[in-house]
């Protein structure tokens, strides 16, 4: 077969599930000796990823292929192929309205793309990722698909019905990726919590999480994507008898007024929500709870935003995001239409997160003279960026460090009267855990000084 000679540039929208996929398409076609560019100038092949979940990801990945068509026309690029959700939920459309682009695929269409770019799928590379996270850490995506009836969701009919992978193929990934230097494991799927339910006949997350945390080289564990309804409490004992698996959870529970989760067929109440909450932090003491809330569900009236506020004030989540409520087709909550203007979802939107920064702020400053656990992400103005464990990448509060060449002080960051600057203390740098004092705090980062490294 004839050297491929096109160069590759992949462009990754949406979550943290399509980033898995775009590595695992970079390690085929890098084994079909194509070569990849991180820089689209140059490329002559651009394939985007696409993100079909809500009306914002939708305009972003539309504007991304044409930008990428603009390019085409313009001949600075051979061929433009689309994957992902958008494209697996809206293929003949798009094919319709954007015919400049060589080749739509779905959101489990890897084989076709490499024969279509003139290679072969390489089926011994299954599992091998071209990491695009910072070497230290990584997803591992558990599962595909959703089995949930949330009636809001257009995921299950991007991802499919849910497939767990069996746990023998995690672990081999999982030693794929630890042999590249990864150390902290974030585990992702759309509904993590369902692990094993189709394959074992029963839930098996908590047994996959046990096998990760016998992974010596794994630092950090972090489980994201938790479903409320129906989860598996034999989770929290190995979180309880595990120091790897981090004190944190992902665990959107979209709304709190029962009459809202019940037409989101959530298929659970907030009593319920409330006494699971209980059940995680009794277990888990100084765990972190991470949520997501939709705000302007068609039927949320006045009263159900202050019983969610309410609920907000009760249960105080560490990390919290709103999205405000996007109508999609063909899921079963279009036929309620979408009666509440973008202007007053916006404003609940915003009313949330108020609430939500004078929690953030307050739980925040109570970790001031306490020490942490962080991993250092990056060196910024001198000072050390990072991660307690308490916050999942991308998403979620940094903690700025000092622990060498310049105190934070010096660097205008921090506003209190931290102690004289210790020099050269230690070697931090990306990847690095280490233990720190935190002497400040704001709503979405904290600040301090490395005490400890290891
Ligand atoms: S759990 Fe619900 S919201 Fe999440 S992917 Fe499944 S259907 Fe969508």
């Amino acid at each position: 077969m004839n050297t491929p000679t096109h160069k590759i540039h992949i462009i990754t929208l949406g979550c943290a599930k399509n980033t898995v996929d775009s590595e695992a398409l970079h390690s085929q076609l890098r084994g079909n000796d194509f070569e990849l560019t991180e820089n689209m100038n140059n490329a002559s092949v651009a394939i985007i990823n696409t993100c079909g979940f809500i009306e914002e990801a939708k305009k972003q990945s539309i504007e991304t292929i044409l930008e990428a068509v603009k390019r085409k026309n313009e001949g600075k690029l051979q061929h433009v192929y689309v994957m992902g959700c958008l494209s697996e939920r809206y293929h003949a459309d798009l094919q319709r309205e954007i015919p400049e682009v060589s080749g739509f695929f779905g959101s489990n269409d890897q084989p076709k793309i490499v024969s279509a770019l003139g290679g072969n799928y390489k089926y011994e590379l299954l599992g091998e990722r071209a990491l695009s996270t910072p070497r230290h850490y990584a997803y591992v995506k558990i599962s595909e698909g959703c089995d949930n009836p949330c009636s809001f969701c257009a995921i299950p009919l991007m991802r499919g019905t849910h497939r767990s992978k069996p746990i023998e193929q995690i672990m081999s990934e999982v030693m794929k990726l630890v042999a590249k230097g990864v150390k902290e494991l974030i585990v992702i799927g759309q509904d993590t919590t369902y692990y094993g339910l189709d394959l074992y006949g029963s839930r098996k997350l908590a047994s996959l999480l046990r096998s990760l945390a016998t992974v010596k080289e794994l630092e950090w564990i972090r489980l994201m994507y938790a479903y409320p309804a129906k989860f598996p409490l034999d989770v929290l004992d190995v979180f309880a008898e595990n120091p790897k698996i981090c004190p944190y959870i992902d665990i959107p529970v979209q709304h709190a007024s029962d009459e809202v989760l019940k037409s989101m067929r959530r298929g659970i109440t907030r009593r319920a929500v409330t006494e699971l909450i209980g059940k995680i932090r009794s277990a888990v003491p100084h765990i972190a709870l991470r949520t997501t809330l939709i705000a302007g569900y068609p039927n949320e009236t006045e009263s159900d935003v202050n019983e969610l506020i309410e609920f907000m004030r009760e249960i105080e989540f560490d990390r919290l995001g709103v999205f405000t409520y996007s109508q999609e087709d063909d899921t079963a909550a279009y036929a309620l239409g979408d009666p509440i203007p973008q202007e007053e979802k916006e404003n609940r939107r915003a009313r949330l997160m108020e609430v939500q920064r004078q929690i953030s702020i307050r739980r925040n400053e109570e970790k001031i003279g306490s020490v942490v656990r962080a991993v250092v992400e990056r060196k910024e103005d001198g000072v050390f960026a990072g991660r307690t464990v308490w916050d999942a990448p991308e998403i979620d509060d940094e903690i700025f460090i000092a622990g060498s060449e310049r105190h934070p002080q010096e660097s205008g960051r921090s506003r209190s009267g931290a102690s004289a600057p210790e020099r050269e203390m230690f070697n931090l740098s990306a990847g690095t855990f280490v233990d720190v004092l935190v002497t400040d705090a704001t709503e979405h980062d904290l600040y301090g000084k490395a005490v400890h490294q290891s």
